[in-house]
């Protein structure tokens, strides 16, 4: 073990020391201004957001995974429906029940971001400019999403728990498209709100963060820099999920906005959460496992936003059965 007397080797510790804390000054000043400079304002919520990705990269990228994950599911015998030319029978009905949901959600999402804006809200809309696109994947794993620029999947895994949640996938489950909307609601409010975005320009912020840790402390010995790295990894790890449940819930706020505005029964969308924290953790996908909020916390914001999304859905919708 090399006991740190790399302290003297430069002519005196204190000069030294000195020097390592100008390097984070100056990299903590320089995040803390790059941090500032990108915040932008959040549509919906009010808060502002670190988003440093330009509109346009953005859906280029929400593109490119798109077909990058749909490409990958196909690798694995997942079949993307209708991604072919001949679509009959149950593909074409599935795929366009779901372009269905789609397009009533996507007409209330422009809606919204107008109506947002005539109330002075401050944001760029956008989806009205999303390339929408909509597509049914045969998979078992219970998963939806819509990445940025409206790139929406859903997979053929979560239609009983959208449905009749009998245990089985099978063509009964999309009788009812409610719990579906729901779904696709939550997943298009991520995309309306830049999550991913925010996400990205957090993981580089992160990374810079990283270099100049490494950089300040690169004269310490390795267990001692491990130490530091793995604290820091922790503290930004830790910053970062305090945000994905900030996403989760305002990605259900706006998936509720959506539902009432597409004359979907906003009372489904706290039942849809109730089955997914049902389901085991092995097959919960990925968002939900790690980031969805406390069953609890989710099931009290719905109860708190209740009685405006059902005055709201009978506003425009007529009375509720
Ligand atoms: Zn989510």
């Amino acid at each position: 073990m090399r006991m740190p007397q790399t302290f003297g080797r430069r002519g005196g510790g204190g000069s030294f020391l000195r020097g390592r804390l100008t390097i984070l000054l100056i990299a903590a000043v320089g995040l803390f201004l790059y941090w500032q400079m990108n915040q932008k304002p959040a549509p919906f919520s009010g808060r502002s957001q670190l988003n440093t990705i330009p509109i346009q990269q953005e859906v280029e990228l929400g593109q490119q995974s798109y077909l990058q994950i749909l490409g990958q599911e196909q690798g694995q015998g997942n079949e993307v429906l209708c991604a072919r030319d001949m679509c009959t029978g149950t593909e074409a009905e599935l795929t366009s029940r779901v372009r269905e949901i789609g397009a009533r959600l996507q007409a209330a999402a422009i809606e919204l971001e107008q109506d947002l804006l005539a109330e002075g809200y401050n944001f760029t809309p956008v989806a009205d400019t999303f390339d929408w696109t909509y597509y049914v994947v045969d998979s078992k794993t219970p998963n939806a999403f819509c990445l940025p620029g409206g790139y929406v999947a859903v997979y053929t895994g979560i239609l009983d728990i959208t449905g009749n949640y009998d245990g089985e996938v099978s063509m009964a489950d999309i009788a009812d498209p409610d719990k579906l909307a729901v779904v696709m609601g939550h997943e298009i409010g991520h995309a309306l709100a830049h999550h991913g975005a925010e996400r990205m320009s957090q993981a580089k912020v992160v990374q810079i963060g990283q270099v100049a840790v490494g950089v300040g402390f690169g004269d310490m010995d390795a267990g001692q820099q491990r130490a530091i790295m793995q604290a820091f990894g922790i503290a930004a790890q830790g910053g970062m999920l305090k945000f994905s449940r900030k996403h989760e819930t305002e990605a259900d706020k706006i998936g509720l906005d959506l539902l009432v505005r597409a004359c979907y029964d906003p009372r489904e969308a706290p039942e849809l959460w109730q089955r997914m924290g049902e389901i085991g953790g092995g097959q919960r996908p990925p968002e939900w496992m790690s980031t969805h909020p406390a069953s609890e916390t989710r099931a009290e914001n719905f109860r708190r936003w209740m009685p405006d999304a059902i005055a709201a859905y009978e506003r425009n919708c007529g009375p509720l059965p």
